[in-house]
């Protein structure tokens, strides 16, 4: 019967199929030696105080740069490495950098500085997740209380129970809990309130619409009054113009992410980006 079936399937299987899968496995095959060669590194974009504009906190984000320089974006190369299983490894290796990172920065005097890291609901059901979170923690002597983890709204509405439980033991361990790309999903209230979460992050595409119709910033502002209601804190990505952090501010949106601010930059840059920023405080 399986056989059957296989052959049905090849029988309708079409051309362009055929090229995207040859695509996808050349994509997985140049990832993995791009991971063994160094190509992959992580940047940091500030997440600032929008009272007083003061950075406090990063999201570490991924990076492919391949050896002619060409950039390949995250959100191209973090499925297909979700698909072939590498983001359990790679997963791991960012979340030990983004923390190595974290204590060189409170090494240099940025004691409460956060650090936000994406994690891949790949990542999220492998068996030894909690884990490699304890020994990452463990290894780096990364403070929990500083290190926030972000998963996504979609990955919040499968399986309620087992990411309720899962939260409940992440939670254990000192670390917060972020749910990004907040208002894309369909969570419902009551549901919300049983996840034992931290913040919400507005995404990006309500903070885009704030400035545009009259009804535009209605989706921000229902994410913001969420989040005073339910006692989460909340933060918009994807700032661009000071209009956009104005109208945030107004609304009760306490911190931001976004170009406007800074762009997401090398451990190098964030350290002197955040050693000048303390400067220019204190003159
Ligand atoms: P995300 O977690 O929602 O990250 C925010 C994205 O918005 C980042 O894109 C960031 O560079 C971009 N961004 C920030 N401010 C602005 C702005 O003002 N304007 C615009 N246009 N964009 C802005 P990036 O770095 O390309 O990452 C895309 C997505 O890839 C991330 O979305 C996340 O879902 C995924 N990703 C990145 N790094 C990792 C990682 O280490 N692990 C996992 N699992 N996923 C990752
Ligand atoms: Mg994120
Ligand atoms: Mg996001
Ligand atoms: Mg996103």
């Amino acid at each position: 019967r399986a056989k059957s079936q296989q052959r049905a399937g090849h029988f309708y299987f079409s051309r362009s199929m055929g090229v995207e899968i040859r695509e996808r496995v050349r994509m997985m095959h140049a990832l993995r030696t791009a991971f063994g060669q160094n190509q992959l590194f992580v940047v940091y974009q500030p997440q600032i105080d929008l009272a007083t504009r003061r950075p406090m906190g990063a999201e570490a984000l991924l990076r492919w740069q391949t050896p002619d320089g060409k950039f390949i974006s995250p959100d191209r190369f973090i499925p297909i490495a979700e698909y072939s299983g590498l983001i359990i490894e790679l997963g791991e290796w960012v979340m030990r950098t983004a923390c190595r990172e974290l204590v060189d920065l409170r090494a240099a005097g940025h004691h409460d500085f956060m650090m936000s890291i994406n994690v891949s609901q790949v990542q999220f059901r492998h068996p030894h997740f909690l884990d490699m979170l304890r020994k990452a923690l463990e290894d780096t002597g990364a403070p929990p209380q500083n290190i926030e983890l972000e998963i996504t709204e979609s990955m919040a509405m499968e399986e309620p129970d087992m990411l309720i439980k899962m939260l409940a033991q992440i939670k254990q361990t000192g670390v917060s809990i972020a749910i990004d790309d907040f208002g894309t999903g369909f969570s419902s209230l009551s549901y919300l309130q049983r996840l034992q979460i931290d913040r919400l992050k507005i995404d990006r595409a309500f903070v885009t619409e704030i400035t545009g119709s009259a009804r535009g910033s209605s989706i921000a502002e229902m994410v913001i009054q969420l989040g005073r209601n339910l006692g989460l804190a909340v933060i918009a990505e994807g700032v661009e113009d000071e209009r956009q952090a104005q109208i945030l501010q107004s609304l009760g949106c306490p911190l931001a992410q976004g170009f406007l601010f800074a762009r997401p930059m090398t451990a190098t840059a964030l350290n002197s980006w955040l050693s000048n920023d303390a400067l220019e405080g204190a003159a």
